[in-house]
Protein backbone atom coordinates (compact mmCIF):
# COMPACT_ATOMS: atom_id res chain seq x y z
CA UNK A 1 0.00 0.00 0.00
CA UNK A 2 0.92 3.57 -0.92
CA UNK A 3 0.28 6.21 2.20
CA UNK A 4 0.75 10.14 1.72
CA UNK A 5 1.95 11.68 4.67
CA UNK A 6 0.63 14.94 5.19
CA UNK A 7 1.55 17.79 7.66
CA UNK A 8 -0.33 21.29 7.17
CA UNK A 9 0.81 24.46 8.79
CA UNK A 10 -1.09 27.63 9.03
CA UNK A 11 0.20 28.77 5.49
CA UNK A 12 2.59 25.76 4.36
CA UNK A 13 1.87 22.07 3.90
CA UNK A 14 4.50 19.43 3.60
CA UNK A 15 3.80 15.85 2.35
CA UNK A 16 5.02 12.56 1.78
CA UNK A 17 4.18 9.40 -0.25
CA UNK A 18 5.77 6.57 1.59
CA UNK A 19 5.16 2.63 -0.80
CA UNK A 20 4.63 0.53 2.76
CA UNK A 21 5.53 -2.83 0.94
CA UNK A 22 9.41 -1.70 1.64
CA UNK A 23 8.52 1.29 3.99
CA UNK A 24 10.69 3.55 1.58
CA UNK A 25 9.89 7.37 0.58
CA UNK A 26 9.11 7.78 -3.15
CA UNK A 27 8.10 11.25 -2.91
CA UNK A 28 8.13 14.60 -0.94
CA UNK A 29 7.16 17.94 -1.40
CA UNK A 30 6.40 21.05 0.82
CA UNK A 31 4.16 23.87 -0.33
CA UNK A 32 4.31 27.38 0.58
CA UNK A 33 2.34 30.75 0.86
CA UNK A 34 -0.80 29.06 0.95
CA UNK A 35 -3.64 31.71 1.04
CA UNK A 36 -0.96 34.21 0.23
CA UNK A 37 0.24 36.07 -2.80
CA UNK A 38 3.62 33.52 -4.35
CA UNK A 39 2.39 30.75 -3.75
CA UNK A 40 5.32 27.83 -4.47
CA UNK A 41 5.06 23.86 -4.87
CA UNK A 42 7.83 22.48 -4.28
CA UNK A 43 7.83 18.51 -5.60
CA UNK A 44 10.83 16.10 -5.66
CA UNK A 45 10.35 12.38 -6.70
CA UNK A 46 13.28 10.73 -4.91
CA UNK A 47 16.13 9.89 -7.62
CA UNK A 48 14.95 12.95 -9.88
CA UNK A 49 14.86 16.59 -9.83
CA UNK A 50 12.77 18.79 -8.42
CA UNK A 51 9.71 20.53 -9.31
CA UNK A 52 8.86 23.45 -8.87
CA UNK A 53 4.97 25.20 -9.34
CA UNK A 54 4.04 29.04 -8.71
CA UNK A 55 0.26 29.31 -9.03
CA UNK A 56 -2.06 30.98 -6.63
CA UNK A 57 -3.46 28.63 -3.87
CA UNK A 58 -6.06 30.31 -2.35
CA UNK A 59 -7.03 27.67 0.45
CA UNK A 60 -5.14 24.12 2.02
CA UNK A 61 -7.99 22.70 -0.31
CA UNK A 62 -6.36 24.55 -3.65
CA UNK A 63 -2.84 23.18 -2.17
CA UNK A 64 -3.89 19.56 -2.10
CA UNK A 65 -5.39 19.65 -5.53
CA UNK A 66 -2.51 20.55 -6.71
CA UNK A 67 -0.04 18.04 -4.04
CA UNK A 68 -2.25 15.36 -6.07
CA UNK A 69 -1.68 16.45 -9.60
CA UNK A 70 1.94 16.63 -8.90
CA UNK A 71 2.05 13.15 -7.01
CA UNK A 72 0.36 11.78 -10.39
CA UNK A 73 2.12 14.07 -13.09
CA UNK A 74 3.41 11.86 -16.11
CA UNK A 75 7.23 13.04 -15.65
CA UNK A 76 7.61 13.94 -11.64
CA UNK A 77 4.74 11.77 -10.29
CA UNK A 78 5.34 8.27 -8.57
CA UNK A 79 1.75 6.98 -9.09
CA UNK A 80 -0.82 6.88 -11.97
CA UNK A 81 -4.31 7.15 -10.36
CA UNK A 82 -5.23 7.94 -7.10
CA UNK A 83 -5.87 4.75 -6.30
CA UNK A 84 -2.66 3.86 -5.63
CA UNK A 85 -2.96 6.03 -2.63
CA UNK A 86 -4.45 3.49 0.31
CA UNK A 87 -4.50 5.48 3.49
CA UNK A 88 -3.62 9.24 4.09
CA UNK A 89 -2.36 9.58 7.33
CA UNK A 90 -2.25 13.55 9.35
CA UNK A 91 0.21 14.60 11.35
CA UNK A 92 -2.14 16.47 14.26
CA UNK A 93 -0.74 18.90 16.77
CA UNK A 94 -2.98 18.36 19.86
CA UNK A 95 -5.34 15.44 20.70
CA UNK A 96 -5.73 16.68 24.28
CA UNK A 97 -6.86 14.00 26.67
CA UNK A 98 -8.95 12.53 24.32
CA UNK A 99 -6.38 10.56 21.95
CA UNK A 100 -3.50 7.85 23.28
CA UNK A 101 -2.94 6.61 20.41
CA UNK A 102 -3.29 7.25 16.08
CA UNK A 103 -6.70 7.07 15.04
CA UNK A 104 -9.08 6.52 12.15
CA UNK A 105 -10.89 10.29 11.43
CA UNK A 106 -14.58 9.69 11.41
CA UNK A 107 -16.58 13.18 12.00
CA UNK A 108 -16.95 12.38 15.49
CA UNK A 109 -12.91 12.21 15.84
CA UNK A 110 -12.85 15.35 13.18
CA UNK A 111 -14.97 16.97 16.41
CA UNK A 112 -12.74 16.02 18.98
CA UNK A 113 -9.66 17.71 17.12
CA UNK A 114 -11.73 20.78 16.65
CA UNK A 115 -12.51 20.50 20.51
CA UNK A 116 -8.71 20.82 20.80
CA UNK A 117 -8.65 23.74 19.36
CA UNK A 118 -8.10 26.06 22.10
CA UNK A 119 -5.00 24.12 23.47
CA UNK A 120 -3.33 24.38 20.06
CA UNK A 121 -5.00 27.58 18.53
CA UNK A 122 -1.96 27.81 16.21
CA UNK A 123 -2.01 24.38 14.75
CA UNK A 124 -5.39 22.70 14.98
CA UNK A 125 -7.04 24.67 12.80
CA UNK A 126 -4.59 23.96 10.02
CA UNK A 127 -4.34 20.95 10.83
CA UNK A 128 -8.61 20.41 10.50
CA UNK A 129 -7.66 22.41 6.84
CA UNK A 130 -5.60 20.00 5.55
CA UNK A 131 -8.14 16.73 6.55
CA UNK A 132 -11.28 18.59 5.52
CA UNK A 133 -9.20 18.91 2.22
CA UNK A 134 -8.07 15.62 1.86
CA UNK A 135 -11.77 14.02 2.88
CA UNK A 136 -13.48 16.48 -0.09
CA UNK A 137 -10.52 15.58 -2.96
CA UNK A 138 -9.91 12.09 -1.99
CA UNK A 139 -13.67 10.57 -0.86
CA UNK A 140 -12.98 7.21 0.32
CA UNK A 141 -9.75 7.17 0.80
CA UNK A 142 -8.97 6.13 4.67
CA UNK A 143 -7.83 9.17 6.74
CA UNK A 144 -5.52 8.71 10.04
CA UNK A 145 -4.74 11.32 12.68
CA UNK A 146 -1.76 10.95 14.31
CA UNK A 147 -1.27 13.31 17.66
CA UNK A 148 1.84 14.60 18.68
CA UNK A 149 0.84 14.63 21.87
CA UNK A 150 -0.95 10.95 21.82
CA UNK A 151 2.77 9.28 22.78
CA UNK A 152 2.64 11.03 25.77
CA UNK A 153 -0.68 10.63 27.25
CA UNK A 154 1.05 7.63 29.31
CA UNK A 155 2.38 9.99 31.95
CA UNK A 156 1.21 9.34 35.47
CA UNK A 157 -0.12 12.32 37.26
CA UNK A 158 2.41 12.92 38.80
CA UNK A 159 4.04 14.26 35.87
CA UNK A 160 1.45 16.02 34.19
CA UNK A 161 -0.47 17.69 37.27
CA UNK A 162 1.11 21.06 37.56
CA UNK A 163 1.10 22.31 40.94
CA UNK A 164 -1.43 25.05 40.84
CA UNK A 165 -5.24 24.94 41.65
CA UNK A 166 -6.32 21.92 40.37
CA UNK A 167 -9.41 23.16 39.51
CA UNK A 168 -7.96 24.67 36.50
CA UNK A 169 -7.05 21.26 35.16
CA UNK A 170 -10.94 20.93 35.70
CA UNK A 171 -11.75 23.76 34.45
CA UNK A 172 -9.64 24.15 31.47
CA UNK A 173 -8.02 20.77 31.17
CA UNK A 174 -4.37 22.72 32.35
CA UNK A 175 -1.62 19.90 32.36
CA UNK A 176 1.31 18.63 31.22
CA UNK A 177 1.06 17.24 27.92
CA UNK A 178 3.97 16.80 25.96
CA UNK A 179 4.37 17.62 22.11
CA UNK A 180 6.75 15.54 19.21
CA UNK A 181 5.64 12.37 20.75
CA UNK A 182 5.68 10.85 17.41
CA UNK A 183 9.60 11.59 16.75
CA UNK A 184 9.75 10.03 20.87
CA UNK A 185 8.17 7.28 20.18
CA UNK A 186 9.95 6.34 16.75
CA UNK A 187 13.56 6.63 17.90
CA UNK A 188 12.74 4.92 21.10
CA UNK A 189 11.67 1.88 18.90
CA UNK A 190 14.84 2.41 16.90
CA UNK A 191 16.94 2.19 19.93
CA UNK A 192 15.53 -0.83 21.09
CA UNK A 193 15.82 -2.71 17.65
CA UNK A 194 19.68 -1.31 17.94
CA UNK A 195 20.05 -2.19 20.88
CA UNK A 196 18.04 -5.98 20.43
CA UNK A 197 16.03 -5.93 23.02
CA UNK A 198 12.84 -5.69 23.54
CA UNK A 199 11.24 -1.86 24.32
CA UNK A 200 9.16 -3.24 27.19
CA UNK A 201 12.72 -4.20 29.24
CA UNK A 202 14.14 -0.76 28.71
CA UNK A 203 14.46 2.77 29.93
CA UNK A 204 15.52 5.24 27.49
CA UNK A 205 15.85 9.25 27.07
CA UNK A 206 15.04 10.51 24.16
CA UNK A 207 16.43 14.41 23.13
CA UNK A 208 14.69 15.62 20.57
CA UNK A 209 17.06 18.51 19.65
CA UNK A 210 15.53 20.66 16.88
CA UNK A 211 14.23 24.26 16.56
CA UNK A 212 11.96 23.73 18.93
CA UNK A 213 13.43 20.61 21.42
CA UNK A 214 12.22 18.19 23.90
CA UNK A 215 13.34 15.39 26.18
CA UNK A 216 11.31 12.44 27.26
CA UNK A 217 11.71 9.72 29.63
CA UNK A 218 10.23 6.31 27.67
CA UNK A 219 9.88 3.14 30.19
CA UNK A 220 9.14 0.42 29.34
CA UNK A 221 7.93 2.03 25.37
CA UNK A 222 5.87 4.42 27.59
CA UNK A 223 6.59 8.09 27.71
CA UNK A 224 6.26 8.49 31.68
CA UNK A 225 7.42 12.49 31.62
CA UNK A 226 8.33 15.23 29.21
CA UNK A 227 9.99 18.65 29.33
CA UNK A 228 7.32 20.00 26.92
CA UNK A 229 4.26 21.01 29.14
CA UNK A 230 0.60 22.69 28.43
CA UNK A 231 2.63 24.40 25.43
CA UNK A 232 5.53 23.59 23.49
CA UNK A 233 7.28 26.75 25.17
CA UNK A 234 8.30 24.91 28.21
CA UNK A 235 11.11 23.08 29.20
CA UNK A 236 14.47 23.03 26.97
CA UNK A 237 16.04 26.55 25.71
CA UNK A 238 15.24 26.35 22.38
CA UNK A 239 15.57 28.48 19.08
CA UNK A 240 13.43 31.04 19.78
CA UNK A 241 11.54 29.89 22.93
CA UNK A 242 12.80 30.66 26.55
CA UNK A 243 11.64 27.00 28.23
CA UNK A 244 11.10 26.85 31.80
CA UNK A 245 11.68 30.63 33.70
CA UNK A 246 10.68 31.28 36.95
CA UNK A 247 6.63 32.04 36.35
CA UNK A 248 7.09 35.11 37.83
CA UNK A 249 9.45 37.09 35.50
CA UNK A 250 6.23 37.30 33.46
CA UNK A 251 4.79 39.68 35.41
CA UNK A 252 7.71 41.36 36.51
CA UNK A 253 8.68 42.17 32.95
CA UNK A 254 5.31 43.27 32.21
CA UNK A 255 4.93 45.66 34.48
CA UNK A 256 8.71 47.23 33.66
CA UNK A 257 8.38 47.31 30.02
CA UNK A 258 4.73 48.22 30.51
CA UNK A 259 4.17 45.02 27.62
CA UNK A 260 0.89 43.15 28.11
CA UNK A 261 0.89 39.38 28.74
CA UNK A 262 0.36 38.56 25.34
CA UNK A 263 3.67 40.85 24.22
CA UNK A 264 5.87 39.02 27.16
CA UNK A 265 4.35 35.56 25.09
CA UNK A 266 5.55 36.61 22.30
CA UNK A 267 8.81 37.18 24.25
CA UNK A 268 8.96 34.05 25.06
CA UNK A 269 7.80 32.56 22.24
CA UNK A 270 9.98 34.33 19.24
CA UNK A 271 12.13 35.97 21.01
CA UNK A 272 14.30 34.06 23.40
CA UNK A 273 16.19 30.93 24.22
CA UNK A 274 19.33 30.55 21.47
CA UNK A 275 18.43 33.72 19.76
CA UNK A 276 17.57 35.78 23.01
CA UNK A 277 20.13 34.58 24.90
CA UNK A 278 23.14 35.49 22.00
CA UNK A 279 21.51 38.20 20.52
CA UNK A 280 22.85 36.66 17.26
CA UNK A 281 20.63 33.90 15.74
CA UNK A 282 18.15 31.12 16.36
CA UNK A 283 20.58 28.93 14.60
CA UNK A 284 23.05 26.61 16.24
CA UNK A 285 25.09 26.71 13.29
CA UNK A 286 26.00 30.67 13.40
CA UNK A 287 26.34 30.34 17.18
CA UNK A 288 28.95 27.69 16.92
CA UNK A 289 30.93 29.62 14.47
CA UNK A 290 30.35 32.92 16.97
CA UNK A 291 31.52 30.86 19.85
CA UNK A 292 34.44 29.54 18.03
CA UNK A 293 35.64 32.96 17.32
CA UNK A 294 35.68 33.91 20.74
CA UNK A 295 32.01 35.81 21.28
CA UNK A 296 31.26 35.45 25.07
CA UNK A 297 27.40 35.50 25.03
CA UNK A 298 27.41 32.64 22.00
CA UNK A 299 29.97 30.65 24.79
CA UNK A 300 27.73 31.16 27.12
CA UNK A 301 24.26 30.00 25.55
CA UNK A 302 25.96 26.62 24.67
CA UNK A 303 27.06 26.43 28.10
CA UNK A 304 23.41 27.22 29.39
CA UNK A 305 21.54 25.06 26.03
CA UNK A 306 23.68 21.59 27.59
CA UNK A 307 23.01 22.67 31.14
CA UNK A 308 19.35 22.39 31.47
CA UNK A 309 19.68 18.77 29.14
CA UNK A 310 21.67 18.12 30.85
CA UNK A 311 19.69 18.54 34.11
CA UNK A 312 16.48 16.96 32.58
CA UNK A 313 18.69 13.61 31.78
CA UNK A 314 19.47 13.84 35.27
CA UNK A 315 15.97 14.07 36.35
CA UNK A 316 15.37 11.23 34.34
CA UNK A 317 17.12 9.11 35.06
CA UNK A 318 16.09 9.49 38.64
CA UNK A 319 12.44 9.19 37.87
CA UNK A 320 13.13 5.64 36.30
CA UNK A 321 15.34 4.55 38.60
CA UNK A 322 18.35 4.25 35.75
CA UNK A 323 18.52 4.24 31.72
CA UNK A 324 19.98 2.03 29.33
CA UNK A 325 20.24 4.39 26.25
CA UNK A 326 20.11 8.03 25.75
CA UNK A 327 19.15 9.20 21.70
CA UNK A 328 19.88 12.38 20.43
CA UNK A 329 17.65 13.63 17.16
CA UNK A 330 16.26 15.96 15.03
CA UNK A 331 18.16 18.96 13.32
CA UNK A 332 21.29 19.89 16.48
CA UNK A 333 20.51 16.26 18.10
CA UNK A 334 21.81 14.44 14.62
CA UNK A 335 24.49 17.40 13.20
CA UNK A 336 26.13 18.78 16.05
CA UNK A 337 28.81 16.75 17.67
CA UNK A 338 29.62 19.55 20.34
CA UNK A 339 25.91 20.13 21.84
CA UNK A 340 26.11 15.82 22.47
CA UNK A 341 30.04 16.43 23.85
CA UNK A 342 28.69 19.31 25.77
CA UNK A 343 25.27 17.64 27.11
CA UNK A 344 27.33 14.07 27.60
CA UNK A 345 30.75 15.84 29.56
CA UNK A 346 31.11 14.83 33.01
CA UNK A 347 28.33 12.28 33.70
CA UNK A 348 30.91 9.42 33.69
CA UNK A 349 29.66 8.70 37.20
CA UNK A 350 26.25 8.14 36.13
CA UNK A 351 27.80 5.53 33.51
CA UNK A 352 27.46 7.83 30.51
CA UNK A 353 30.69 8.10 28.36
CA UNK A 354 31.00 9.71 24.67
CA UNK A 355 33.31 8.36 22.40
CA UNK A 356 34.84 11.30 20.73
CA UNK A 357 35.75 9.84 17.58
CA UNK A 358 32.57 7.87 17.28
CA UNK A 359 30.74 11.20 18.32
CA UNK A 360 31.87 12.65 15.07
CA UNK A 361 29.37 11.50 12.75
CA UNK A 362 25.74 12.02 11.28
CA UNK A 363 24.79 8.20 10.61
CA UNK A 364 22.38 6.18 13.09
CA UNK A 365 24.55 4.67 15.34
CA UNK A 366 26.59 4.08 19.07
CA UNK A 367 28.48 7.32 19.95
CA UNK A 368 29.51 5.85 23.41
CA UNK A 369 33.02 4.47 24.65
CA UNK A 370 32.84 0.96 24.66
CA UNK A 371 32.68 0.82 28.54
CA UNK A 372 30.09 3.28 28.97
CA UNK A 373 27.49 1.19 30.75
CA UNK A 374 24.81 3.88 29.48
CA UNK A 375 24.47 3.90 25.47
CA UNK A 376 24.38 6.77 23.72
CA UNK A 377 22.69 6.98 20.24
CA UNK A 378 22.44 8.98 17.18
CA UNK A 379 19.21 8.11 15.28
CA UNK A 380 18.10 10.46 12.82
CA UNK A 381 14.08 10.88 13.34
CA UNK A 382 11.34 9.95 10.95
CA UNK A 383 8.33 11.33 12.08
CA UNK A 384 6.43 10.46 8.56
CA UNK A 385 7.48 7.12 8.88
CA UNK A 386 6.10 6.67 11.97
CA UNK A 387 2.75 8.20 10.90
CA UNK A 388 2.56 5.85 7.13
CA UNK A 389 3.36 2.90 9.57
CA UNK A 390 0.34 3.86 12.18
CA UNK A 391 -1.86 4.90 8.88
CA UNK A 392 -0.88 1.54 7.53
CA UNK A 393 -2.00 -0.46 10.60
CA UNK A 394 -5.04 1.69 11.02
CA UNK A 395 -6.12 1.11 7.21
CA UNK A 396 -5.76 -2.14 7.11
CA UNK A 397 -7.98 -3.07 10.10
P1 LIG B 1 12.48 21.83 13.24
O1 LIG B 1 12.19 21.82 14.70
O2 LIG B 1 12.16 23.13 12.58
O3 LIG B 1 12.01 20.61 12.49
P2 LIG B 1 15.14 20.75 12.76
O4 LIG B 1 14.95 19.47 13.46
O5 LIG B 1 15.28 20.74 11.29
O6 LIG B 1 14.06 21.82 13.18
O7 LIG B 1 16.42 21.46 13.41
C1 LIG B 1 16.81 22.73 12.97
C2 LIG B 1 18.04 23.16 13.73
O8 LIG B 1 19.10 22.21 13.49
C3 LIG B 1 18.58 24.49 13.24
O9 LIG B 1 18.13 25.52 14.06
C4 LIG B 1 20.06 24.33 13.37
O10 LIG B 1 20.48 25.09 14.46
C5 LIG B 1 20.31 22.88 13.69
N1 LIG B 1 21.38 22.32 12.86
C6 LIG B 1 21.32 21.82 11.61
N2 LIG B 1 22.54 21.42 11.19
C7 LIG B 1 23.40 21.68 12.21
C8 LIG B 1 24.81 21.51 12.43
N3 LIG B 1 25.58 21.00 11.48
N4 LIG B 1 25.32 21.90 13.61
C9 LIG B 1 24.54 22.42 14.55
N5 LIG B 1 23.23 22.62 14.42
C10 LIG B 1 22.66 22.26 13.27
Amino acid sequence: MKILVVNCGSSSLKYQVLDMTDESLICKGLVERIGIEGSILTHSKIGADKFVLEVPMKDHKDAISHVIEAIQDKEHGVITDMSEIGAVGHRVAHGGEKFAESVLITDEVLAAIEDCVELAPLHNPANILGIKACMDLMPGTPEVAAFDTAFHQSMPAESYIYSIPYKYYEQYGLRRYGFHGTSHKYVAEVAADMLDKSIEDLKIITCHLGNGASIAAVKGGRSIDTSMGFTPLAGLAMGTRSGDIDPAIISYICKKEGITVDEMNSVLNKESGVYGMSGISSDMRDIKSAAAEGNERAQLTLDVYAHKIKAFIGAYIAEMNGVDAIVFTAGIGENDPLTRANVCRDMDALGIILDPEKNETREQSVISADDSKVKVLLIPTNEELMIARDTLAIASK
